[in-house]
């Protein structure tokens, strides 16, 4: 296989006007086509017709139904599972090339189809445009990155052993068998792709779930994996319950390795019950997770004070906040205290809330669920601090009816309260002030969460000390602390937020694949 070296998508520049109209036209053009339709279960290559269905609707105007996908029922799970482990017996032999070749196809049609899925992207969970392309870029990055790190682990031979007189010595890298993915609908294309594309391109089959809010794109991605030729059931689609068709999956027998990312709550939950030994079964599964955060910034007083705003305002808002690396903690030392506070609401409070579709920066949360929680945590910072900012979740927003909350700022909050320690997943951050560098470093490093972190400073001896003690999988200066990009920045984070496997880094395939060490003697 001959390919150009990897590297990553370029983001669109919607400051030009022709980039924004074709955007525009594409929301049109998504709204004439894909709107209201159903993307069924797929097994074993063939659209199967489920009891129920899973309803999508527009977070920024919850009267619009965007469209629908099947529910699996656990039969269908079983059935999954089945088939999977029978594409398994002829994937398994198809070399690392060929394998690749399917991600890299799917990775030219989705290019080619980029605007559409953003603006899929945008009525089915509320992404404004800049939102919605950088991930479709980052699912491409995925399917181009993982297809080629799979070509260093081909054959007999892949890695490096000692030579050893009179026989010949070699490792050879062997798929896991079947995989569960369970993938959440917050970045519902990247990570979606980037979950089951590295398990397959190494040889495993894999049953995906998507998350319920979000089916529409992932069935988008799964028929454009078809378009690329990928064989029937290497890629189970599966969407349901979680606590029915996940649950089943991840405790079944048969399940060799789960990849999941969500909830804290819900990871511990799988890593419980996959542990669990099943009768019949006879390997140990793998889990690889990706789970919450409360990430923090500081800005000490040699910051430089419009780079350190901004990087709070996009680490803090984008998105409204619902990425699992998003800034919800703004530690700021006390000497500059009042001064990068004031500046970070006046920024914030510019900020226009309003539809995905009309690219407001902050739009609605995803869904009801969503909206009651972030809701709760209003009340409970109310409580707990000041509010410098927002503070309502309204519920509407230019005469429509959606899960709006006002972007919201809490201030002064004590690095113990609940503000400060447990994930919200909304437009709200919670601000703290630090003595001094040291006493910001250590409340930083103060919550069970290690996914992002960042620091503005220009001190490169605190710098330093960051790098060295700041307890995250993923570490920034002087930017925002959300965005990693696939190879430049690989993804995963420490303690609670995850098993730090590292999306989109170079030892990511190696959770797919188990090592067997062959020797002849001569
Ligand atoms: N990889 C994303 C980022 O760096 C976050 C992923 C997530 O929220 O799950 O912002």
């Amino acid at each position: 296989l001959k390919i150009e070296p990897y590297r990553p998508q370029a983001f669109i520049d919607f400051t030009k006007a022709e980039n924004v109209q074709a955007y525009q036209a594409a929301l049109t053009k998504v709204r004439a086509e894909q709107l209201g339709r159903h993307f069924p279960v797929i097994i074993d290559g063939k659209e199967r017709q489920t009891d129920g269905k899973l309803v999508s609707t527009n977070p920024c105007d919850t009267s619009e139904v965007v469209g629908s996908t099947g529910k699996a029922s656990i039969q269908d799970a079983e059935d999954a599972l089945n088939g999977a482990w029978t594409a398994f017996e002829s994937w398994k032999t198809w070399s690392m090339d060929a394998r690749a070749r399917v991600l890299l196809k799917a990775a030219a049609i989705l290019k080619r189809r980029r605007l559409e899925a953003c603006a899929l992207m945008t009525l089915e969970v509320g992404k404004n445009y800049a939102e919605a392309d950088v991930e479709v870029a980052e699912g491409i990055d995925f399917l181009e990155y993982y297809a080629r790190e799979a070509m260093n682990y081909e054959g007999f031979g892949a890695a490096e052993t000692t030579w050893f007189d009179g026989e010949e010595n070699g490792l050879m890298y062997l798929p896991l068998g079947v995989g569960v993915s369970i993938s959440p609908w917050n970045f519902p294309c990247a990570i979606f792709l980037g979950m089951l594309a590295a398990p397959i391109v190494v040889g495993n089959t894999m049953i995906v779930k998507p998350a319920e809010d979000s089916g529409m794109i992932a069935g988008l991605m799964i028929e454009i994996l078809i378009e690329a030729g990928l064989p029937a059931g290497v890629v189970q689609f599966l969407p349901g319950v979680g606590e029915e068709v996940g649950e089943y999956l991840t405790t079944h027998a048969r399940t060799r390795f789960i990849t999941f990312t969500g909830s804290r709550n819900v990871g511990l939950h799988i890593n419980e019950v996959a542990a669990r030994h099943q009768k019949g079964q006879k390997f140990i599964k793998r889990v690889i997770m990706e789970l919450g955060g409360k990430d923090a910034l500081i800005i000490d007083e040699t910051a430089d004070p419009e780079v350190a705003v901004t990087a709070a305002v996009q680490g803090g808002f984008g998105f409204n906040g619902q990425k699992c690396s998003a800034m919800s903690r703004l530690i700021v030392v006390d000497s500059v205290y009042d001064n990068i506070v004031g500046q970070f609401v006046e920024r914030v409070g510019k900020l226009k809330v309003g539809t995905g579709e009309e690219n407001a920066n902050v739009t609605a949360v995803v869904n009801q669920e969503s909206f009651d929680k972030v809701s709760a945590y209003l009340e409970v910072g109310k409580r707990e601090g000041k509010v410098l900012l927002g503070g309502e979740a309204t519920g509407e927003q230019g005469g429509l009816t959606g899960h709006y909350v006002q972007p919201t700022i809490i201030g002064d909050l004590d690095p113990q309260s609940r503000m400060a320690q447990e994930e919200i997943f909304g437009p709200v951050v919670s601000v703290l002030r630090a003595r001094d560098w040291a006493h910001a470093l250590e409340i930083a490093n103060g919550t069970e969460y290690g996914l992002t972190g960042g620091v503005c400073s220009r001190d490169r001896a605190r710098l330093e000390q960051a790098r060295r003690e700041f307890e995250v999988g993923n570490l920034y200066f002087n930017r925002k602390i959300t965005g990693a990009i696939v190879g430049v920045q690989p993804f995963g984070g420490y303690n609670m937020s995850g098993t730090d496997s590292k999306a989109g880094g170079p030892e990511y395939l190696g959770n797919f694949m188990q090592l067997k060490a062959v020797t002849e003697r001569w």
